[in-house]
């Protein structure tokens, strides 16, 4: 077998995600809708795990609690004014007065042609603002104004009281959201990495301002691990922190968790230290106080925040470039996802070797089924073919029925990354399973 990694392109990611039922272009039947997709059944399955290890990940620190919220996804035009995001969240857009093309003025070379016709001919730079406005109710006149949420953070902060007051919480604690996001962007692209509308996974922490520098540097480590607890190779991962000139109009100190993708080293995930922006501002817009007494000193004040803040979309592209490899197996190429085990939508395929056998194999397959629902049946097909299925998307373990197994009771097992196979007896698959899974 070789297996060197060879260089993935994006084209030969969205290809494996459409081949085998990841994503789907929204609407697709219609031409699509740019920058908008549908996840299908091995999409939600490693979307799920994704957010599951990420739950894991941010619960798991000795420093407090962390509770979880599901805001909701419309916020009155008031909640952005209050953030910032009315005045503030824009893009600069610039356009072709050749071709009508529209791109990100940050994201071209102004200096030279159109990438699209070769002309120089070049609008001045507009704002853009990227949120999605609407309007609430049936009557126009009565219509106000609503937004889209552009990020999840907001609707954490607008609930900080409610939260600390029904959950006898302390400082420091956490709030944890996972939800959609939706921002109109001038140039969605790179297929999950840019999205209209995306999904968030976000903590926001709480703390004293004289602990906050503690708890950013913490957060930064914490969330670096995180990444390469999902098995993302740690070479290809860096801690980026933010020049003074590129920061938020709320932060005073921001890092970012980097990937190097095809397309460059790219952010996936925004550790911000927010002080005390936020809640600050949104006492100030809805006339509440959302200080927090100090039972030591005696005096209310208003708590930092420390967010941590990933795509869910942009980091399952990130596991897929770091699993996608190409090798050649007896003479065969093969394409194979190499996730790690916690993420793998399928994490073991059952295969009787021919229909003969379904009867045996789909016994061993209904009790492994008992101790994970992620387990398939696979019957159609040569035996190699149905190996392949099963690399591309990146199921760890084949087991397979075959003609001694009625004789000895054994059925060969096949593992994805070395394709090495042994024998072992059914009644230990689900104990072998749980184990390599925990590997
Ligand atoms: P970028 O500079 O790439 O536009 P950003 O700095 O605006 O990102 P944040 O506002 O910090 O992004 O959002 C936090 C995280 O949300 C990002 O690290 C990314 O993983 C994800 N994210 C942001 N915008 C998009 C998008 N349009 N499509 C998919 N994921 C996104």
């Amino acid at each position: 077998m070789s297996n060197k990694k060879t260089a993935v392109h994006l084209d030969n990611i969205v290809a494996l995600c459409k081949r085998r039922g990841f994503v789907y272009q929204s609407a697709d039947i219609y031409g699509g809708l740019n920058g908008v997709y549908d996840f299908g059944h091995l999409g939600v399955l490693l979307k799920n795990n994704i957010r599951e290890l990420w739950k894991e990940s941010v619960t798991q620190t000795d420093h407090g609690q962390v509770l979880f919220l599901e805001g909701a996804l419309l916020g009155p035009r008031s909640v952005w004014e209050a953030s910032g995001h009315v005045d503030c969240f824009h893009d600069p857009m610039v356009d072709c007065q050749n071709c009508k093309s529209r791109y990100r003025a940050d994201h071209i070379n102004l200096e030279k042609a159109c990438p699209k016709c070769g002309q120089k001919k070049w609008t001045a730079i507009k704002q853009f603002n990227m949120m999605f406005k609407t309007e609430l109710g049936a009557a126009v006149e009565t219509a106000s104004d609503a937004y889209l949420r552009p990020e999840t953070a907001q609707a954490i902060f607008t609930n900080f009281k409610n939260i600390m007051a029904t959950n006898r919480v302390k400082i420091p604690f956490g709030i944890a959201q996972i939800g959609k996001a939706f921002r109109n962007e001038i140039n969605p692209r790179q297929f999950l990495f840019r999205m209209r509308e995306f999904e968030q996974m976000e903590i926001e922490w709480f703390c004293k301002q004289e602990n906050s520098d503690m708890f950013f540097d913490f957060w930064q480590e914490s969330r670096l691990n995180f990444f390469k607890q999902l098995g993302i190779t740690p070479e290809k991962l860096r801690l980026r922190a933010h020049d003074k000139d590129e920061l938020a109009h709320y932060s005073t100190k921001c890092s970012d968790v980097e990937y190097e993708f095809p397309f460059g080293w790219q952010e996936v995930e925004g550790i911000a230290h927010r002080g005390n922006y936020d809640l600050s501002q949104h006492t100030k817009h809805s006339g509440k106080d959302l200080g927090v007494f100090d039972e030591q000193t005696k005096e209310s004040y208003i708590p930092d925040v420390v967010e941590c803040s990933v795509g869910v979309d942009r980091l399952f592209l990130t596991v897929l470039f770091d699993a996608y490899q190409e090798d050649v197996i007896d003479n065969e190429q093969r394409t194979v996802l190499k996730f790690s085990p916690a993420i793998a939508p399928i994490k073991a395929a059952i295969l009787p070797l021919t229909k003969k056998q379904l009867e045996q194999a789909e016994k061993i397959f209904k009790n492994l089924k008992k101790t994970n629902s992620d387990i398939t049946f696979d019957v159609s097909g040569s035996i190699g073919k149905r190996y392949r299925r099963q690399d591309e998307i990146g199921t760890p373990l084949c087991f397979t029925y075959d003609f001694d197994s009625d004789n000895d009771h054994m059925v060969t097992v096949r593992d994805r990354d070395t394709t090495k196979q042994e024998r072992i007896a059914i009644d230990k698959v689900a104990a072998y399973m749980q184990n390599k899974l925990k590997a």
